[in-house]
Parts: C-alpha cells; structure tokens; sequence
C-alpha cells in the first residue's frame, strides 16, 4: 500500500485523510448501481477489504496453506508461524496487556457466546453464575450481547438486570451505581451503540463493575475499527469483536481476556487441537488460548484480519476517526434540517454512524428510495430490538461511514433523504 495513502500533501480532507486515494484500494467501490455510483453507507454492518487485505489473504492461499500445529513439514510450520504473527499483531493493535490473551473467533457472537457459555458450561462445580447472582447488562445492545446473557441467567438461576438508557438513548453511570451490588457477577456492555451510534461511559462504568467483583464484558464491534483505549487502559476482563467491520475478512474476529479470566470459561468447542492429552474416557485441556479454539481455525481469515490491523494502524486510527467524525457531522447537520425527522444520539462522540426515524414514513421506502440512487443504507431495527421499543419510536434508517467515504456521498445522502420524504409524504 503506498504511504501516499495519508500523506497530508495528497489530503482533500481537513482530516488529512484522502478518501480517492484510499478509494483506489478498494475494488469493490468502484461500480454502478442502479446507473449511480456506489455509495456505501452500511459499514456498521460490513465494512469493505482493501487490496492490502485481499492480497495477504491469496499470498497465504498460494504459498503457505496448511494445516496448523499438527505437522512437521514445511508449509505447516509455515502455516503456524503465520497464525501465531497474526495473534501477535492484533494483540498489539488492541493494546493488550502482558496479562491478556487473544482467542481467534468467528466474529462477535461467538466471542460473546464463548465467555456468556463457558461462565456455566462447566458444570455447578465450576460455574461462575450460581442462582441468585446477578448479570447486568446495557440496554444499548445488540442482540449478541444480550440473548447469550438471557440463555446464561435462565441456565444458571441468575438473574438478568438491564441497565436502560433514558428518553433520549444515553445510559449513565448513577443508574448503574445503583444496579451495582455485591450480587453482580457479570457487567456487559457495549463500546458503541450500533443501532444509535450512542457511545456510553464504558470506561468508568467497567471500572466500577469490577470494583464491585464483577466480570466485565466489553463489545468492541462498532469501536475497534477507528476508536478505542487501548485495552490495557481499561478494567475489562473479555472484549469482543469482529473482522469484517474492520476492513477484514467475515467470520473472523476475537476475545480477548484477561488470562485468568479466559481460564474460567469452559470451552464451546470440544476436540482437536484443544487438548494436551487424551484417553477413552478423559481429556485434559490445553491453556488458553488454544482450550478455546478447538478444530481447524481459519487462518487464512487470521492473517486477513492481521493485514486489516496492519491496515488501520498505518493509516492511523486518530485520523480515521477524525475522518468519519467530519462526515458525520456534515450528515447530524443536513439530515436534522429535514422537517419531521429525529435522529438518535446527534451529539455522540466517536460515533460513525446517523440512525433516525422520519414521522410517518417507513425506513424501509427510505432504504429503497436510496438504493435507487445508488446509495446502499441499513434500516429496520439493527438486532437491537429491545432498545427500539424501549424507545419507542420504531425501526430506523442508519447511513454509517468508513475511511474511504467522502463529502460528496454524505451530501447525496442528505439529498436522497430529502427527495424520499417529498416522495413519500
Ligand atoms: N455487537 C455489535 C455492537 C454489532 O454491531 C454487531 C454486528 N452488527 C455484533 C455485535 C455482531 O457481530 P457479528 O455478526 O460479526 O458476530
């Protein structure tokens, strides 16, 4: 990838950011939709893969692929050494301390699954969840971070306590001051609201968690790719998140735990790979990391995901976040001009996205209405059905934003909008 990428001389950004010179590694951006331009505003779903990324990933398909950990010869050994450098960076990308571990997952969910299951799986003698305990979760969620946490409660007779936002989506630390009891086991939540674009103060709140001798849970998903403290700065035991909303692969993503922590959970997934030793009626396990990851993982997704943090620290995740922050501005302010439409969590910092809901038209004639014109959003209720109703105002229209997307798609955004209300009123 050429440095020009963020080289400020080449910027057309306040940013220093140059969104057409960073569009060039990106393929897929470049075609017509419905006789328009691709405008691709539904990264909080899925972000797109650069060059770079791609191009790791058939280097490790035509040279190097291999089964891991089981071989003696060559490729294997180079198939391993690819893993274990690809552990290494993204531990280093999300700041890990020297006491935590990085699990290679499918993505958020199951990173999810793996610490609400394994906290119980093991059966009563090693379950962190006994009844009567208390989990407490944010009322921002995604479905990921909840419905494991509803399963884990109804397994283990602990009780499942929602930490809910007010009117207008915000979750504030007082509240779950008085949550908070010697009863909580467990504290989740989310770095950023993906339905909302809400940012809560996860910091002090995880914090308290764990002064009180809670777990705490942290969903990286919308956080990872273009903010966040480095996990070694936070009182967070596991935390979450996905690839394909960093510019990596799909069904890749992480854990990452304190070690201590990791070796709480029971594993999902019991088999190959995972054990040190076995006999017909017994097994004893591995250590963490590699307890948890039992079968073949997918490396070739691994050294994607590696490549996509490569990526993002190279460009340099201040002045992405800076980026998405301008274009999110220029949208909170064309699209709250709009007579009839509310926009969720306008004033959230760090958010990369505008979720809003108009009086009397459908997200859905919305979403279409800009497909129309080439502009591809998300609408509906974004997994997060709870927090919809808990608000009450309905599904929603979303437009999320990445590094590549620019001043010119925003302002065919707001336009789009526009023209879909005179439509549709
Ligand atoms: N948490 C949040 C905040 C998300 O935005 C998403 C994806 N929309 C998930 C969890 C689930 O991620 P995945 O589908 O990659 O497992």
């Amino acid at each position: 990838m050429s440095s020009a990428a963020n080289n400020p001389s080449n910027s057309t950004a306040a940013t220093g950011l140059n969104p057409g010179l960073l569009r060039s590694l990106f393929p897929v951006l470049h075609q017509q939709v419905k006789g328009q331009p691709l405008a691709y505003l539904d990264n909080a779903a899925t972000t797109q893969t650069p060059l770079p990324v791609q191009q790791a990933m058939l280097d490790f398909e035509q040279h190097h692929r291999a089964n891991i950990h089981r071989g003696v010869h060559l490729l294997s050994q180079r198939a391993t050494d690819a893993f274990d450098a690809a552990r290494a960076t993204l531990k280093a990308f999300v700041g890990a301390s020297s006491q935590q571990e990085l699990v290679f997952t499918t993505g958020t969910t199951e990173a999810l699954n793996m610490v609400a299951q394994g906290l119980w799986l093991g059966g009563s003698g090693h379950a962190w969840l006994r009844p009567g305990d208390e989990i407490i979760v944010s009322g921002l969620e995604h479905h990921a971070n909840l419905i494991p946490w509803q399963h884990a409660a109804r397994m283990t007779g602990a009780k499942l306590r929602i930490l809910l936002p007010d009117a207008q989506g915000q979750v504030h630390l007082a509240d779950l001051q008085a949550l908070i009891s010697d009863k909580t086991r467990v504290f989740a939540i989310t770095a950023a609201a993906n339905a909302t674009g809400e940012r809560p103060p996860y910091e002090a709140m995880l914090t308290l968690a764990k002064q009180a001798g809670a777990l705490t849970v942290l969903d990286a998903a919308q956080a990872v790719g273009h903010t966040m403290p480095a996990l070694a700065d936070l009182d967070c035991d596991f935390c979450a998140f996905s690839g394909h909303k960093m510019y990596g692969p799909m069904g890749t993503g992480a854990l990452v735990g304190q070690r201590a922590a990791l070796e709480r959970l029971y594993p999902l997934r019991l088999g190959g790979d995972m054990v040190e030793w076995v006999e017909y009626d017994s097994a004893g396990y591995a250590a963490v990391p590699t307890r948890l990851e039992g079968g073949t993982p997918n490396v070739t997704g691994a050294v994607g995901l590696a490549a996509a943090a490569d990526f993002i620290e190279h460009i340099g995740r201040a002045h992405i976040d800076a980026h998405i922050a301008q274009l999110r501005a220029q949208a909170v302010a064309g699209l709250q001009a709009l007579e009839g439409l509310t926009l969720y969590a306008p004033h959230a910092s760090h958010a990369a996205l505008v979720s809003f809901v108009v009086d009397d038209v459908h997200p859905h004639d919305i979403g279409t209405l800009l497909d129309e014109r080439g502009i591809a959003v998300r609408t509906g209720h974004h997994c997060a059905e709870p927090l919809h109703n808990h608000l009450g105002k309905g599904p929603t229209t979303r437009a999320s934003f990445a590094l590549y997307n620019t001043e010119d798609e925003v302002r065919r955004l707001i336009d789009g909008v526009a023209h879909a209300l005179q439509v549709m009123r």
